[in-house]
C-alpha cells in the first residue's frame, strides 16, 4: 500500500493568510504553528497580508511571538504589492511617491527603490494609499490634489471595515471611497486580496510554479487564489463557520475553495481526502458529507439550495463535530 500524496507531496509553495488561519487577534489558531512549522521544513512558504500599516519584520516578530519561525522574507503585504505595480507600470525607481497611511508603506516604497515623500511635492509621480491609524484630512486632500495633477493613484487594499474590540472602524477601502466621492473616480489599481497580484508576487517569492493558497474567507483569499490561477484550501478556524457552508452551494465560481478542512492538521493528510468532489475519497463523516454536496451542486449533478435539508443537517453535524472534537 502507498502512503497517500499530502499537501506537502502536492505543492510546492504555500501562500497564508494570517488572521483567521494563523491566529486570531493575538491569540494562535489551536493545530496551525505546529503543521506551518511540519510544512517549513521541507517547502517555502509565506503570509500574504492586506494589512498596510506595518513592515513585514512587525509581522514576522508577531508570528516568532507566538511560536512560528518567520523572518521578513516570509511576509508579503499589500504595499509591496503597491510597489510592484508601480514598477510594472514603468515607474522608474528614485521617483517620488506620496504616501497616505502607515509606515509599512515607507518601507515597502524604499525596499523597491522609490522614494516616498509625505509632504506635498509636486513632482510625485504616484500616491500609494493603504490604512495608517493617523491619517487625516490633509493627507486626503494632497493625495487628492496630486491625483488630480496626474499622478498614478494604488490603493493597497479594498477592505471596507476594520474589527476592533469595540466593533467596526473605517477600513482602507472606506477611505479610499472618501476620495473616491472627492474626484469622481477609482483608483488606477487595487493591489491586496481579491486581487490576483499579491498572490502572483508570493508565488514569484517563493519560486513555487504549484503553490496552495490557504485561507478563512471566500471573498477574499479564495477568490483571489482563483483569480490568480492557484488551487486554494479553504480552513474553518476563521470567518466562515461550519454553520456558513450552506450559503456556498450557491456561489459564483470564483468564491469556491478547492479543498475544505476544519483545522491545519489536514495539511499532513492525503490532499484527495480534503477536496470538494463528489467521490469515495472525499472523507466520511460530515465534513465529508458537506464536501460531497458541495461537489455535487457545483458541478450542476444535483442542484441544491442553502436551505436543503441534507446539506442543513451536514453542516450542523459538522458544527457539531468541530465543537466536540
Ligand atoms: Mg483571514
Amino acid at each position: 500500500m502507498t502512503a497517500p500524496t499530502t499537501f506537502v507531496d502536492a505543492f510546492d509553495g504555500f501562500i497564508v493568510d494570517a488572521d483567521g488561519v494563523l491566529y486570531r487577534g493575538a491569540a494562535p489558531v489551536p493545530y496551525a504553528f505546529d503543521a506551518m512549522t511540519e510544512v517549513a521544513q521541507s517547502r517555502p512558504w509565506c503570509v500574504v497580508t492586506n494589512n498596510a500599516a506595518n513592515a513585514p519584520g512587525v509581522v514576522a516578530e508577531k508570528l516568532r511571538g507566538l511560536g512560528l519561525a518567520a523572518d521578513d522574507d516570509n511576509i508579503v503585504t499589500s504595499p509591496q504589492g503597491a510597489a510592484v505595480f508601480l514598477a510594472q507600470q514603468g515607474i522608474a525607481a528614485s521617483a517620488r511617491v506620496y504616501v497616505v497611511g502607515g509606515a509599512g508603506i515607507d518601507h515597502a516604497l524604499l525596499e523597491a527603490g522609490f522614494v516616498p515623500v509625505r509632504e506635498p511635492d509636486p513632482s510625485a509621480v504616484a500616491v500609494v494609499q493603504g490604512l495608517g491609524m493617523e491619517v487625516c484630512w490633509s493627507d486626503l486632500a494632497n493625495a487628492g490634489y496630486a491625483i488630480q495633477s496626474g499622478a498614478l493613484w494604488v490603493a493597497t487594499n479594498p477592505d471596507t471595515s476594520l474589527p476592533t474590540e469595540q466593533g467596526l472602524a473605517p477600513g482602507n477601502g472606506a477611505l479610499v471611497a472618501a476620495l473616491s466621492a472627492t474626484l469622481g473616480r477609482q483608483p488606477d489599481a487595487v493591489t491586496g486580496k481579491p486581487e490576483p497580484l499579491l498572490f502572483e508576487v508570493a508565488a514569484q517569492r517563493l519560486a513555487a510554479g504549484t503553490p496552495l493558497v490557504i485561507g478563512d474567507r471566500v471573498d477574499t483569499d479564495i477568490r483571489g487564489a482563483n483569480r490568480a490561477g492557484m488551487e486554494s484550501l479553504l480552513v474553518l478556524t476563521g470567518v466562515v463557520q461550519a454553520r456558513d457552508l450552506a450559503t456556498l452551494v450557491s456561489v459564483d465560481p470564483e468564491f469556491r475553495p478547492t479543498y475544505l478542512v476544519a483545522d491545519l492538521r489536514a495539511l499532513a493528510d492525503s490532499v484527495d481526502g480534503a477536496r470538494i468532489a463528489d467521490t469515495e475519497a472525499s472523507g466520511g463523516g460530515a465534513l465529508g458529507e458537506v464536501r460531497r454536496l458541495l461537489a455535487r451542486s457545483w458541478a450542476g449533478i444535483e442542484q441544491l439550495s442553502e436551505s436543503d435539508p441534507a446539506l442543513v443537517d451536514a453542516c450542523r453535524a459538522l458544527a457539531e463535530d468541530l465543537r466536540h472534537p
